[in-house]
């Protein structure tokens, strides 16, 4: 109890098997709402953004890593952080209630008086198979399944398990948590009367990017996986509905599936393109080489948006510069009528779209998105004696003012923010230089290649990309990669984010993995 006499409460939150999106939408809300987050190593970190900031988080550890809490002391924790009135979601892989000792905590929690909510979540056997295009049930093949575990508690081999009745029974067998036992599974399968050529697979870390699946038969399936070295986590299908797969198996076969894709932009810019790469089958790694921060003084912001009205044009060349424009504009206590009289231009389809979603017309989108069409487009607008804000990032290239000026307009360059190298970026040797290196590291302005470039200071950056393919969105970036030595692989003909990664597809295809992955 906390002082004022409130008991917190407990939700066991299913995580899913592994892929974010399959968590359930008041999973998410329990996330979003939960102060503390204690979860293991079978759910994705990934959902951990869901959190707010203040949110504790306590990892578990894992098997064999030596720092791992036991069940006792998990419950404990829980137990703990609800009594002191605090909103625990304890997040498990797949669902909580299947195999995954959530029963033994909600008990607890009763034992306790502490309130508390199952959220169930998409079981493993659920979601792998289905991403391995497997069925569990058709019309003509299965209309059984049974969830095995293939290995009890206390480790020893399933002795006790109604092997006869699961050979006899037919349908479709989903054995879990059984790689360690896989040849003794099914040695007591066929001994019990299941025929040898029953088809079988192995779905290795089923709905990830590292998803491998394996198909045989159950004899020769514990060779296979000996020979492919599988490791767990793995899901064990047995039953004639495996041969689908073949023509079903889906998520393997998109361009980019096992293909390792880092994206440099800020982090609030990261979403966008990862969708694409990742409906495409990539597995996208965050890397922000640059994040926004407010400039040190707004003083000059402020001076310019005293007096909007005195402006032709108002020209923005970055989502982040019209976020922060408006922001600036509303916290001033200001209004978009203002700009009344102001024409707007943007450097591309993403800014325009940031501007529209304001209610506002862009007047002017050059054909091509760099600096120079910008200037071009206005120049043949007729720039000459009037008044230009250009509200950019500190630093931005001076091409575009020097042109507006020559031109005869009288411009205010303003900077609305500044870039840094934000502290994550920090992991970046360990990504180049581990076991899975990364197929492409893609650029999408000139600031995330020279910020990519200080995270190796003294390094030659051809040697720490060997065997990687670099991608830039546009000429200019392509320019800054080249002057720092760098080959330039995948550069699209039109710089949007949907067409570099149409470009990234493309090159992909024509090149056959270059870096090796660790076995699973
Ligand atoms: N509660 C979880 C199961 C926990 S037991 C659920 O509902 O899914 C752990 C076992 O689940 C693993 O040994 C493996 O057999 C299976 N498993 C979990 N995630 C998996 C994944 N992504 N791919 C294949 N098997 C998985």
């Amino acid at each position: 109890m906390t002082a004022g006499g409130t008991v917190g409460r407990v939700s066991l939150v299913g995580a899913g098997p592994g892929d974010p999106g399959l968590l359930t939408l008041h999973g998410r809300r329990c996330l979003a709402g939960a102060t503390v987050v204690i979860y293991d190593n079978l759910t994705n970190p990934d959902l951990l953004a869901f959190t707010r900031p203040d949110c504790e988080i306590v990892f578990t550890g894992k098997h064999g890593t030596g720092v791992r809490l036991s069940q006792e002391q998990i419950s404990a924790l829980v137990i703990a952080r609800a009594r002191a009135g605090r909103w625990v979601v304890r997040l498990k892989g797949g669902d909580p209630f299947v195999f995954g000792r959530g029963g033994e905590e909600a008990l607890e929690c009763v034992r306790a008086g502490i309130p508390f909510e199952i959220v169930p979540g998409v079981t493993a056997a659920v979601a792998a198979p289905a991403y391995a295009g497997i069925p569990l049930t058709h019309r003509d093949l299965a209309s059984v399944v049974s969830f095995v575990t293939g290995h009890e508690a206390g480790g020893a081999e399933a002795a006790s398990l109604p092997w006869g009745e699961l050979a006899r029974q037919g349908g479709t067998i989903v054995l879990y948590m059984s790689v360690l036992q896989l040849a003794a599974n099914l040695h007591s399968l066929v001994a019990a009367g299941l025929a040898p050529e029953t088809p079988a697979a192995a779905i290795c870390w089923g709905t990830t990017p590292r998803q491998r699946v394996l198909v045989g038969t159950v004899a020769t399936l514990p060779g296979l996986a000996a020979d492919a070295q599988l490791r767990p986590p793995a899901l064990i299908v047995i039953g004639d509905v495996v041969l689908l797969a073949r023509e079903l198996a889906w998520f393997e076969r998109r361009p980019l599936f096992g293909r390792r894709i880092v994206v440099t932009r800020p982090r609030g810019q990261v979403h966008a393109f990862a969708a694409l790469l990742e409906a495409e089958g990539a597995e996208v790694i965050a890397l922000p080489t640059i994040a926004p921060i407010p400039p040190e003084r707004f003083d000059e912001v402020d001076d310019a948006l005293a007096d909007l009205g005195r402006y032709a044009w108002l020209v923005l060349t970055s989502p982040h510069g019209v976020e922060v424009f408006f922001d600036r504009l509303r916290t001033l206590g200001r209004d978009l009528r203002e700009l009344a009289g102001v024409a707007i231009a943007a450097i591309g389809p993403a800014t325009a779209a940031g501007i529209a979603a304001r209610g506002l017309n862009v007047a002017v989108t050059p054909a091509e998105f760099r600096a120079e069409a910008v200037a071009d487009a206005l120049v043949a607008a007729g720039v000459a004696g009037k008044r230009i804000l250009l509200a950019r990032a500190a630093g931005a290239r001076t091409i575009l003012p020097e042109r507006l000026r020559a031109a005869g307009a009288l411009v205010d360059d303003i900077a609305t923010y500044r870039t840094v190298l934000p502290p994550e970026a920090a992991t970046a040797p360990a990504l180049f230089a581990g076991e899975r290196r990364p197929d492409l590291v893609t650029f999408t302005s000139s600031s995330t290649v020279t910020n990519f470039a200080r995270l190796f200071p003294g390094h030659d950056l051809r040697a720490v990309l060997a065997g990687i393919a670099v991608g830039c969105i546009g000429p200019v970036t392509a320019a800054t990669a080249r002057d720092l030595g760098l080959q330039v692989d995948v550069e699209p003909a039109e710089y949007t984010v949907p067409a570099f990664t149409t470009a990234i597809v493309r090159y992909l295809a024509e090149h056959p993995r270059l870096t090796a992955t660790s076995a699973p």
